[in-house]
């Protein structure tokens, strides 16, 4: 459909930057069709509140890979980031050990 237009991929990228920053009105501005963008949201999470949510009913809030991005990329801030650099840098701990889950209560 937007093969070969010159806007297309501007409107793309801008779609793209508003769903990773949580933009919801933006978001569904910049769809092909808004009204139905919109209402496929609000099916789950209808309230205004929600279109500030850092997630979607997709994944959910624990496991919203958008929001752990942000949530890492806060911390390489917070932490430095050489010093995230190192720890992942020889394997690191990309997955979370189970038990560290259960004691966090977010693992069954
Ligand atoms: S919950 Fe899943 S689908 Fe929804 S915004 Fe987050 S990563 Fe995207």
């Amino acid at each position: 459909m937007s093969i070969g237009h010159p806007a297309a991929q501007l409107r793309d990228d801008a779609l793209s930057r508003a769903r990773f920053e949580f933009r919801w009105e933006d978001q569904f501005n910049l769809s092909l069709d808004p009204e139905t963008a919109r209402s496929y949201h609000d099916e789950t999470l209808p309230k205004e509140a929600h279109k500030l949510a850092h997630f979607c009913s997709m994944c959910g809030p624990k496991f919203c890979s958008m929001r752990i991005s942000h949530d890492i990329r806060a911390e390489a801030r917070a932490a430095g980031m050489e010093q995230m650099a190192e720890r992942y840098r020889d394997g690191g701990d990309l997955y979370v050990p189970q038990s560290e889950l259960l004691a966090e209560g977010t693992a069954r």
